[in-house]
């Protein structure tokens, strides 16, 4: 399998070769076709095995597809995730993709300033990475509108469930667009992440590497 028979535009085949990617990981070979179709997905994988970029590539081509010419760009993608260590890769990822289609991404994580991610919202975004307690800051506070998201990915679900942000993750989505794919990633699979999935998913691909 390679990239260029996944499906991936020219813009990211260039940008994964700059990156030093030969091959696409085992995720990537189950994912991105799943993204690339529509389909809600429920992903078994640990950490190193190349998830980001699973989601980031199909994502950002499908987003790419379509830049909306308003001057203030709403998000199209939220991605959850449970630590901002992981808000800085995932974003990273996001960024270093995203750019080559003329995207923007942004990060939101609590224990700093505020005013700066409002300030960067409120220029416009398309991606946005955060950690649901201050997602929800945001949201109480009306800087941010969720109004026009296509794409939800929680990403390390089980993580963020350890983390006890179940119930931020359940009021977040309550505020997200029903039309919508959604794409679960989790290195384990218990009973809650279960009825997380049967809460947020519909109809989800399954796979697990
Ligand atoms: P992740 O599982 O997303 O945290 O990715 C783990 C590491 O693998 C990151 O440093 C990625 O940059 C790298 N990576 C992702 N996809 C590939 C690939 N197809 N080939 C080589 N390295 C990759």
């Amino acid at each position: 399998m390679s990239f260029e028979s996944l499906g991936l535009c020219d813009e990211l085949l260039k940008a994964i070769s700059d990156q030093g990617y030969t091959t696409p990981t085992p995720i990537q070979t189950e994912a991105i076709p799943v993204v690339f179709e529509g389909c809600d997905l429920l992903a078994g994988a640990q950490t190193g095995t190349g998830k980001t970029a699973a989601f980031t590539l199909p994502i950002v081509q499908k987003l790419g597809e379509k830049v909306p010419q308003d001057k203030r760009r709403r998000p199209r993608v939220l991605v959850l995730v449970p630590t901002r260590e992981l808000a800085a890769q995932v974003s990273d990822q996001m960024q270093y993709f995203g750019r080559r289609l003329s995207l923007r991404s942004t990060k939101i994580y609590g224990g700093v300033n505020i005013r700066t991610q409002m300030e960067r919202l409120h220029r416009g975004v398309d991606i946005v990475v955060a950690t649901p307690g201050r997602l929800l800051d945001h949201m109480e506070k009306g800087t941010i509108n969720l109004s026009r998201i296509e794409f939800l990915v929680l990403d390390e679900a089980d993580r963020m469930l350890d983390l006890g942000f179940i119930d931020d993750i359940l009021q977040i989505a309550e505020y997200l667009p029903v039309e919508r794919q959604t794409l679960l990633f989790s290195a384990t699979y218990s009973q809650s992440i279960k009825q997380l999935a049967d809460e947020l998913l519909d109809e989800p691909r399954r796979i697990e590497v």
